[in-house]
């Protein structure tokens, strides 16, 4: 990949998708990558484009995420996302949020200020006064025909060479009210530096950051490209019989999916390509598609 090129990449979690709900999610990824894409088209930054391709995933409800999130074991929806510009090394993330729409809006304005996480109340007043707050989205009813972690994310690289990475979860079903994930938490569930690549993960929380995954595949993109990096997920998560999924775009451009759960819902668009690719697992893709 050139200068003046881009690429893209977007995740709906690992996890098991049944036959009745492949289209949609299927759908859902290429909506999301196909706006993040438009943004990089046209010369707009990684960042943004990260940023409004999980928008568009948090407001899937085939997702959760944003308006898609489950329940605690107290019944409320606590959510969290995080966001890093790999130009900068600038990181934002928020935690256990809940009145606040898209969380990852609120993750990227934290961009912008010397904290890089905020959770709970600070986090939701910190959104209050960039008029991000709102009602708590409803509880949608457990998903039918999805088991497993699930979780949003993106990986852009726009013309400038410069990557962000992008993540966002309505957390895990029944959890512990208060429990934190890795989906905020940088080297954890995301990742990005501009001189090696970007990263965003789903899987189980605590088992990702155990084995700092998000960080130990962005070191792999240091010596070898996006498609074989991702693939150092799969060594840490048998040792912890841990499922995970990854997606990955390298300082060259080039992306990488893998996961070890039944599915991973992702999409991909790149300026070198004239289609966007959906896929619900990593044997649809072609290796020449991943290594080009
Ligand atoms: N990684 C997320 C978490 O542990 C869950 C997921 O990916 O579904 O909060």
């Amino acid at each position: 990949m050139d200068k003046g090129d881009w690429a893209i990449i977007v995740h709906g979690g690992a996890k098991a998708i049944s036959a009745a709900e492949t289209a949609a999610h299927r759908a859902g990824c290429a909506r999301a990558v196909e706006a993040g894409a438009e943004i990089l088209a046209r010369g707009g930054s990684a960042v943004d484009a990260a940023r409004r391709a999980v928008v568009i995933l948090e407001d899937d409800p085939t997702f959760n995420a944003g308006q898609g999130s489950v329940t605690n074991a107290a019944g409320d929806i606590e959510m969290d996302a995080g966001i890093m510009d790999g130009a900068t090394l600038a990181i934002g993330a928020v935690g256990a949020v809940n009145r606040i729409a898209n969380p990852i809006e609120a993750a990227a304005a934290m961009l912008e200020t010397p904290p890089i996480l905020l959770v709970g109340k600070g986090a939701e007043r910190f959104a209050y006064k960039l008029g991000l707050h709102c009602t708590p989205p409803r509880p949608t009813l457990p998903k039918i025909g999805v088991s497993g972690h699930d979780t949003v994310g993106c990986v852009a690289r726009d013309r400038a060479g410069h990557i962000a990475a992008a993540t966002s979860t309505g957390g895990i079903s029944g959890t512990v009210p208060g429990r934190i994930g890795d989906a905020p938490l940088p080297g954890c569930g995301f990742y990005a530096d501009d001189a090696i690549g970007g990263v965003s993960l789903s899987g189980e929380g605590e088992a990702i950051a155990r084995t700092l995954l998000g960080a130990r595949v962005v070191r792999a993109m240091e010596d070898k490209p996006a498609a074989e990096a991702v693939q150092d997920i799969h060594a840490p998560m048998q040792r912890l019989s841990a499922e995970a999924g990854v997606i990955a775009i390298d300082a060259a451009g080039r992306v990488g999916a893998a996961h070890n759960s039944e599915n991973f819902a992702f999409a991909i668009a790149s300026s070198d390509r004239a289609d966007i690719i959906a896929a619900i697992h990593q044997d649809e893709l072609k290796a020449d598609i991943l290594n080009d």
